[in-house]
């Protein structure tokens, strides 16, 4: 399987997870761009944002509340992003929504 967050939902590659649930994982960006930074995955893979089904998306927005409770963002804000396609910026075809927060973005 040649999908990097497929093998990390797997367990083949190590990854901080700060939060999980049937059917969504999040871990923290390797290379963060905030103080705050966690990816949140639906364990099926979807290749990006805009093919995930609305059971997918509601599960990854309740997942991205959650963890900016405990990661103590709520209250000051915090932003949800998804990359979808290459002109994005997108490296990893694997759905994620990224939460970043900590800091004055
Ligand atoms: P995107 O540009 O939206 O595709 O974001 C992909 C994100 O995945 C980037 O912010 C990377 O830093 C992050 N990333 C890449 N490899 C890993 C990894 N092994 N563990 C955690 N985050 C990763």
């Amino acid at each position: 399987m040649s999908c990097l967050f497929c093998r990390i939902v797997d367990g083949e590659i190590p990854a901080t997870v700060v939060h999980e649930t049937k059917t969504t994982l999040a871990f923290r960006d390797i290379r963060p761009k905030a103080p705050v930074h966690v990816l949140l995955i639906p364990r099926e893979h979807v290749p990006n944002a805009v093919d995930l089904d609305r059971d997918q998306l509601g599960d990854l927005f309740a997942a991205a509340k959650e963890v900016a409770e405990a990661e103590g963002v709520s209250e000051s804000g915090y932003r949800l992003v998804f990359n979808t396609g290459p002109d994005s910026g997108q490296e990893v075809f694997h759905a994620h929504l990224h939460v970043l927060g900590g800091e004055r973005l």
